[in-house]
């Protein structure tokens, strides 16, 4: 019967209803809120969702940091928030450039949202918009609907000092690190921050093409100079900053220092690539799918650097 019923609305519809997506935010501190996404790739069945989000509750409005990869998912944040709250969404941060941290900016936008992101961020979301969201399109199929290209309405530079009330938000620029727009959300009063894609926990980091792994080190080590007691990454669990250093920081400077070890000693790339043990961070995820690529990739920047 179930069947037939399922077949009767496609029949009458022509088109497949995903079910509701439920999104569960966890309280990082009173007020303080971060949805945890998949720390694997971004599939259908996880909506793309595998960075995390979070939003920050004020008497004078709420801030959505990241507004996750679909309308839908936009939405889902937003029917949990207000779970949580009656306070309208006033103000949505993009952390950085990527599909899952932007493409629901339409929904909040819709909201009356003020969206803010670094201006190389917004750069890179001009340019490669379309790309992104038709790979989301491919992913997601009916799971995109509704969701189109929303670019910021403000950009920072810097660093920008937001009052929601009696609440302070700093939005601070480190420079290039995972992309060249990663932006953090400091929370000077909590002492938390929402570390984007500088901060990578549980799950294996990726040095990607228009990323810098040597910036990224000193953007993390600026990060911790404002001495969080606790942090929320871009990808993994929320956690203090030492499991934070050691699952992002220790891994890009061990990278870095093989990597340069086996150019200085005349080593291939293949052989540094075949031969370099990384077993150490086995337990990160997707260590198998990520550990030689970025060695690979890092080899690639050290060997620049040198000229
Ligand atoms: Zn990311």
């Amino acid at each position: 019967m179930r069947t037939f019923l399922i077949v009767l609305c496609l029949f009458l519809t022509g088109t497949v209803h995903a079910k509701e997506l439920i999104l569960q935010p966890v309280r990082v501190a009173e007020n303080v809120y971060a949805v945890i996404g998949d720390l694997g790739g971004q599939t259908y069945e996880n909506d793309g969702l595998n960075s995390n989000l979070g939003f920050v509750v004020s008497d004078a409005g709420v801030l959505v940091i990241n507004t996750g990869p679909s309308q839908r998912v936009a939405q889902a944040l937003h029917t949990a928030i207000k779970k949580i709250t009656s306070q309208p969404v006033k103000w949505a941060i993009n952390v950085n450039s990527q599909n899952h941290y932007w493409l629901g900016n339409t929904y909040f936008k819709s909201l009356g949202a003020v969206i803010i992101a670094h201006k190389e961020a917004d750069r890179i979301m001009r340019e490669t918009g379309e790309v992104q969201l038709d790979a989301n399109k491919t992913l997601l199929k009916e799971k995109i609907k509704g969701t189109r290209l929303t670019f910021p309405s403000e950009l920072m530079d810097e660093t920008r000092e937001l009052k929601l009330g009696g609440t302070i938000v700093q939005l601070i620029y480190f420079g290039r690190a995972h992309t060249p727009g990663d932006m953090v959300v400091w929370l000077p009063q909590q002492k938390i921050v929402y570390g984007g894609d500088i901060v990578f926990t549980d799950r294996m980091l990726a040095v990607i093409p228009i990323g810098d792994s040597k910036g990224w080190v000193e953007a993390f080590d600026k990060l911790m100079q404002l001495k969080p007691s606790f942090v929320v990454p871009g990808h993994g669990r929320s956690t203090a900053p030492e499991k934070a250093s050691k699952d992002t920081h220790d891994y890009l400077v061990y990278l870095r220092a093989a990597a340069k070890k086996a150019i200085d000693q005349a080593e291939t790339l293949q052989d540094t690539v075949d031969n370099l043990d990384q077993s150490q961070f086995k337990y990160l995820a997707n260590f198998d799918l990520l550990a030689k690529r970025n060695l690979n990739r890092v080899y690639l920047e050290i060997e620049k650097e040198s000229f």
